[in-house]
């Protein structure tokens, strides 16, 4: 029987929740409290190109629902190639005398990483970092192998922390190489990362390392929001303030605007941190049980300041890095002209996360504050509890978002949790399993 479902948040998780339900015949209403749609609300035209805040890329195992969603929806992939380069950022030296250090390419037959950007032989860079750089890797990847025969339970508890202490492997290929990789996936700080479980982290760098090419969607993110939400009804531009299970089995929503509707059931697809609007005394234990769940703060910086690449422009590459010789300060940019076919010939424009130099304020396009959800050695217990919950019979409430699913908080786990309680509310996902379809990009290329 057809129910009535509303869906608070349309980030991934709500959007996902709401188009699957949808698709098996329920009756949808989405809330978001910002205006228009949470997922591409800060998305930008730039010059009649498209700038996604934040920009996202996925990798076609690790983001397997995902892609298979957008696929069915008729969103294509291209490829794009994520080079890197890393800068370090020494204070007393202006931004175009900084020195680039490294800068990765792939070797055109094996596909293997390589480093690129040394040419002639320099004894002084060969002691400095070339040998360094290769003693890290091969104690990286011993380290990979042994951690990956440790017995389940071991690898399951560890976190990268005690990954790092248990394998010493060299600072500079570790924190200058690796650490960059994981803070672009994690954006939140070092101390935050150190206790993050290593095993799905060390998982996802493998994969990346794979040689296999990160994909984008055709359009960006509005464009899959768009087909997302085809014929759901969104009530926009005001939070959520009030969730109440009614004598009558219902559940009357109230938003800011005053709206108020009852409905069969509720799903919840915002971070836990706030969760004002539910009723403190009926949904005291699950409250109290997704606000175990921890989030993080930071502040995405859209703008067209060169300070943030490479000195020498035959450096640039996709993703730059800038980082201070003892690797306590960190920042990573993406070079969009790089990512979007849209921006190609457009200005140059860049997204900095949580900038540690100056970035030129009249350069600055926008500033976008963003959430994360962290992990931590307690986030797997709190998953099995809230799946344990989800499935007690005559539930009416459910909580969903990348936070709410094992692995990392990605949009594939935002949609794997959608995935989850959609089936439990008896709607089976059609698209898994579906290929992406993947086309290269004529203006951006592939080599
Ligand atoms: C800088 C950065 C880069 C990233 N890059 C990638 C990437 O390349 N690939 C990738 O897979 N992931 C990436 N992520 C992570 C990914 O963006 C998130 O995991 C995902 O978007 C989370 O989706 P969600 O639906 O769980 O939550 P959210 O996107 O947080 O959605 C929650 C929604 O709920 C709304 N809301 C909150 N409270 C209320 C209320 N009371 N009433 C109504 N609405 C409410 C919010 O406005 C929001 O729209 C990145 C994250 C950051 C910060």
């Amino acid at each position: 029987m057809p129910l009535s479902i509303a869906v608070i948040g349309s980030g991934m998780a709500g959007l996902a929740a709401a188009r699957i339900l949808k698709d098996a015949g329920h009756q949808i209403t989405l809330f978001e409290a910002l205006k228009g749609r949470g997922m591409d609300s800060h998305s930008i035209d730039f010059e009649g190109g498209i700038i996604d805040s934040p920009l996202r890329v996925m990798n076609p195992k690790l983001w397997a629902n995902t892609l298979s969603l957008a696929t069915s929806l008729g969103i294509q992939m291209y490829p794009v190639r994520t080079f890197m380069s890393c800068t370090w950022l020494d204070d007393d030296i202006a931004a175009d005398q900084r020195e680039t250090w490294l800068t990765t390419a792939r070797l055109p037959y094996l596909n293997l990483p390589v480093i690129k950007n040394w040419q002639g032989f320099q004894w002084k860079k060969v002691k400095q970092y070339t040998a360094p750089l290769a003693k890290g890797f091969v104690q990286y990847q011993a380290a990979l192998n042994a951690f990956f025969k440790l017995p389940e339970a071991e690898q399951n508890s560890m976190s990268l922390a005690m990954f790092m202490n248990r394998y010493p492997i060299e600072p500079l290929f570790w924190h200058g190489t690796v650490m960059p990789v994981l803070y672009t996936i994690c954006t939140c700080d070092a101390q935050a990362m150190s206790n993050w479980p290593a095993k799905p982290l060390l998982i996802f760098l493998q994969q990346l390392t794979k040689g296999e090419p990160l994909l984008r969607m055709h359009g960006g993110t509005p464009a899959l929001v768009e087909k997302l939400i085809k014929d759901i009804e969104i009530i926009s531009g005001a939070a959520v303030t009030k969730v109440f299970k009614q004598d009558d089995g219902k559940v009357l929503v109230e938003n800011a605007a005053g709206y108020r509707a009852e409905y069969d059931r509720v799903i919840v697809a915002t971070p836990t941190k706030n969760l004002d609007f539910l009723d403190h005394q009926q949904f005291a234990g699950d409250i109290q049980l997704v606000q175990g769940f921890k989030f993080a703060h930071g502040e995405l910086v859209i703008h067209t300041d060169h300070a943030c690449m490479p000195s020498d422009r035959k450096d640039w590459s996709v993703l730059s890095y800038h980082m201070d010789r003892q690797f306590n300060r960190q920042a990573f940019t993406a070079w969009l002209n790089g990512l979007e076919p849209t921006l190609v010939g457009k200005t140059d424009v860049f997204q900095t996360w949580n900038p540690t130099f100056p970035i030129d304020e009249t350069k600055v396009i926008s500033r976008v504050h963003l959430t994360r959800a962290l992990v931590n050695d307690q986030t797997v217990a709190l998953h099995r509890e809230l799946d344990r919950r989800h499935l007690q019979s005559n539930r009416k409430v459910f909580f969903i978002g990348s936070w709410s699913c094992d692995g990392l908080p990605i949009l594939e786990s935002a949609v794997t949790s959608a995935m989850r309680v959609a089936e439990i509310l008896g709607a089976h996902a059609k698209f898994k399993g579906m290929q992406p379809v993947v086309q290269v990009d004529p203006n951006l290329g592939y080599a």
